[in-house]
């Protein structure tokens, strides 16, 4: 038996994307019955409760919408699907208002009452906006008391196992309590994942550990069509804490942006060779990759990192802008003040993802998709301070859009293969979480910051191979059990990861190839792929700003 529920609309995933949607759908009608399921816990989960620097928008009078798009296009080197970008970039500011006025977020302020922005690499003006160096917690909690005001019912600990598919249109999911491994057909006339990426298939990762491109898997497992998944970002200052699961986390680029600055092994300010005008506020994939290089070539720190130093910066500046930043470093031991600290280059964000229209539909009706589970906005490259900006503007964009699209439709309830969803009890077999392990250190080593064709040919096979294994995994409990969904879904999202950038023979933003390092005006191409579909190649649509 699986237990039943219905609503009008489903949303999976509770970070800033699902939660302006849920609010949004909301407020365009009382009367719809709305539904978000969280694999982790309200509010307390997800990339965007961690986000640290801020929130992009045009608020200055001396900033501009063109400023700040085409700082967005040229740092997605020119992939951006451009309407998308302008979309983020027009909206940003009035979601912004709405996140304070509305939903209780207080930003930091200038001493005349203005919202003070700061600066973030890749930016030619200071846009971006936070609470401290904590912006995502603001956010997050704001909008937690919001839903939990509401009449939005709630699931927590509950994940998203498979789509609904009623003949071509997508109505609801099958959902697990993750606790108890209940199962739920979670039935609804237009469903959003906003579940975020994958970026955790990689060794060192910044991303809260729950995500493991669940939303995209399903939509692939769907017959989702999605565009640019070889754009995955490394963020360049990701700590190092052995083994600890804080490995990954990230000191934030407002620390770079303020003057910090980055040393090899040989105490080399090596981003003096790389980028001699921005140096530290190059952006991301530039500093990654350079850090990279130097670990390569032997120059890195004693556990194969590079130094971050801002002790330079002072005690009083550190403490008064970067009070997190500083607090992380001493709960690891490190001394931020006074000292540098060991950082790698981190895998943080899927700039690809589910091809989405303006309002975040999707090739299967009755699907969307918004925040880091759609592609397209940021092209190859995701700026510091986009990212939380895309997942509460496209999340509002979603949920109007959902509200409307659901006026008059009819709810399919196609029959379910109950027994699909029974948990496997397999004795034997390899554990999920060493399957895991080797998922990570084989993305990390052949598609990582670094690729080329040997390597990716060989992570696309060991990827197939390691389905294979996975499928018969040891399933001896429900952890287990949950490692093991976690391990197919990233397995998923590996595979079009590293199919898509064994297509792209050019280096471009975050993908760079050993074997075809410059970027190319014939490449000025998105890649769209779907599961039951060849690859195809498009020319990119410069709608509103041409490359030189
Ligand atoms: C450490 C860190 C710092 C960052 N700092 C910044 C910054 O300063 N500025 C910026 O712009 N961006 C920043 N980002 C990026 C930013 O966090 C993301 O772009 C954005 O928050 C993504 O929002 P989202 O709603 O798409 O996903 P998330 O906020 O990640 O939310 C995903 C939600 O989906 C849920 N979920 C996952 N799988 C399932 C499933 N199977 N079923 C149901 N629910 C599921 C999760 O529990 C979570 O609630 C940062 C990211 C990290 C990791």
């Amino acid at each position: 038996m699986i237990e039943e529920i219905e609503s009008d609309i489903l949303i999976l995933g509770a970070g800033g994307a699902g939660l302006l949607a849920a609010l949004h759908a909301r407020a365009a009608s009382a009367k719809l019955k709305i539904t978000i399921a969280v694999k982790g816990l309200l509010g307390q989960s997800g990339c965007t409760r961690m986000v640290q620097g801020g929130y992009n928008a045009v608020l200055h009078p001396q900033d501009s919408f063109e400023r700040h798009f085409a700082d967005t296009i040229k740092g997605g080197a020119w992939l951006n699907h451009q309407e998308l970008a302008w979309r983020l970039v027009e909206e940003a500011p009035r979601r912004i208002v709405e996140l304070e006025n509305k939903a209780g977020c207080l930003f930091d302020r200038n001493p005349d009452g203005t919202i003070h922005q700061k600066p973030f690499a890749g930016q030619s003006f200071d846009r971006t906006v936070h609470r401290g160096d904590l912006t995502g917690i603001e956010i997050m909690s704001n909008l937690r008391d919001s839903i939990l005001e509401s009449d939005i019912r709630v699931l927590q600990e509950c994940r998203a196992l498979e789509l609904i598919d009623a003949n071509g249109w997508i109505a609801g999911a099958v959902l697990m309590e993750i606790r108890s491994g209940r199962t739920i057909a979670a039935r609804a006339r237009a469903t959003l994942i906003a579940t975020g990426g994958g970026a955790t298939m990689y060794r060192i990762s910044s991303p809260s550990l729950e995500k493991s491109g669940d939303g995209m898997a399903m939509a692939w497992r769907a017959g989702a069509r999605f565009l640019d998944m070889e754009m995955l970002q490394f963020h360049p200052t990701g700590l190092l804490v052995g083994d600890s699961k804080a490995t990954g986390g990230l000191l934030e680029e407002g620390l770079r942006g303020a003057g910090a600055r980055l040393y090899n092994g040989l105490g080399e300010r090596f981003m003096e060779r790389y980028d001699p005008q921005r140096l530290e506020r190059a952006t991301r994939d530039v500093i990654s990759r350079s850090s990279f290089l130097e670990i390569a070539a032997g120059r890195g720190s004693p556990s194969n990192g590079v130094w971050l130093d801002a002790a330079h910066l002072g005690e009083k500046f550190l403490l008064d802008n970067f009070p997190g930043m500083v607090e992380r470093c001493a709960d690891h031991g490190f001394d931020l003040l006074h000292d540098h600290v060991e950082v790698s280059p981190s895998a943080h964000y899927q700039m690809g993802g589910v091809q989405i229209d303006l309002d975040c539909r999707t090739n299967l009706n009755g699907l969307f998709a918004a925040g880091e589970d759609a592609g397209g906005v940021h092209g190859a490259n995701r700026l510091g301070g986009n990212g939380v900006a895309d997942s509460i503007v496209f999340g509002a964009r979603a949920g109007d859009a959902m509200a409307n699209d659901v006026a008059g439709l009819k709810l399919a309830k196609p029959a379910l293969d109950v027994d699909r969803w029974t948990i496997p009890s397999r004795e034997r077999g390899e554990s999920p979480f060493a399957l895991r392990k080797e998922l990570e250190d084989l993305m990390w080593e052949k598609a990582g910051v670094l690729r080329n064709a040997a390597g990716l040919e060989s992570a696309v096979e060991k990827l197939k191979e390691l389905e294979e294994r996975a499928e018969s995994a040891r399933i001896d409990s429900l952890p287990a059990w949950n490692a093991a969904l976690d391990l197919s879904n990233l397995i998923a999202v590996a595979g079009m990861v590293a199919r898509s950038a064994l297509i792209r023979t050019e280096s471009r933003g975050a993908h760079f190839r050993e074997d075809f390092p410059q970027s190319t005006a014939a490449w000025l191409k998105n890649i769209f792929i779907a599961r039951d579909a060849e690859p195809r190649c498009e020319l990119v649509r410069f709608t509103r700003m041409s490359p030189p």
